[in-house]
């Protein structure tokens, strides 16, 4: 893998048991790329984001972040990779404050509390136990907790669904405000790609049917088709 590959999938397949998740996927992501996944529920964007960060394993197919093998390489790739899931699994009698101290001692040289508590938006909350917050303010911990380590690849589960304008907004700039790391975004929304993504990946019953710029994919799949894929 060359120095400017940060991830390289290929030709993942998932299963789990009659349901055929992920049906052949490959995927190239350059260094320092924003690089979005969008479909329909249910098309395969989690669990391919899942295969490529190690927490699930593929029945077929090869996955490399920053040359590293995601299930053989973890404490490896611990401090190089940072995600963001869909379900938090974090100690929920924990504070604001203690998840973020906990998840800065796991890294050499952290973000600061304050920088991550501001760029998510969380200062008036750092002393709620996390089991009390509402659930966008879980969702932008998590984020924040995914960026902790300075990670040089981010991978992000729905960064913004259900979370309100303004959160929508802080988030969108949290990323925008990350301008070296190699990011993989599943979104439903295609205004936030069109804002941060530098290319898209649409998938469809578990394969990619495009791969393209924001503004390409529109043209070529149709904002009306592209619409259908996002809800
Ligand atoms: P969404 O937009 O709803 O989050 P998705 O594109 O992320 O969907 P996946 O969550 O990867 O899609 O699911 C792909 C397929 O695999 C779906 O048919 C889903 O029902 C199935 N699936 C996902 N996780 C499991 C699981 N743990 N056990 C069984 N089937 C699963």
């Amino acid at each position: 893998m060359d120095h400017d590959t940060a991830i390289v999938a290929e030709h993942l397949h998932k299963r789990y048991r009659s349901t055929v998740a992920v049906d052949g996927v490959s995927l190239r992501v350059r260094a320092g790329e924003v690089v979005g996944v969008l479909g329909a529920n249910g098309a395969g964007k989690t669990t391919t984001v899942e295969l490529i960060a190690g927490l699930r394993r593929p029945d077929a197919g090869r996955v490399r972040v920053l040359g590293l093998d995601p299930r053989r390489d973890r404490a490896a790739l611990r401090q190089v990779l940072g995600v963001q899931l869909q379900q938090a699994t974090v100690h929920h009698a924990l504070t604001v404050d203690e998840l973020i101290g906990l998840f800065r001692s796991f890294y050499p040289n952290p973000r600061s509390a304050g920088e991550l508590l501001d760029l998510v938006d969380l200062t008036a909350q750092r002393r709620t136990r996390f089991e009390k917050l509402s659930g966008g303010q879980q969702q932008r911990l998590s984020i924040a907790l995914a960026l902790a380590g300075r990670p040089r690849v981010v991978i992000l589960d729905e960064l913004t669904t259900g979370l309100d304008p303004h959160a929508r907004r802080r988030m969108q700039s949290a990323i925008e405000q990350l301008e070296h790391e190699t990011v993989l975004l599943v979104s439903h929304a295609m205004d936030e790609v069109e804002r941060l993504c530098d290319r898209v990946v649409l998938l469809d019953a578990g394969r990619i049917v495009a791969d393209d710029t924001p503004a390409g994919l529109v043209s070529t799949v149709g904002a009306a088709d592209l619409e259908e894929a996002f809800v």
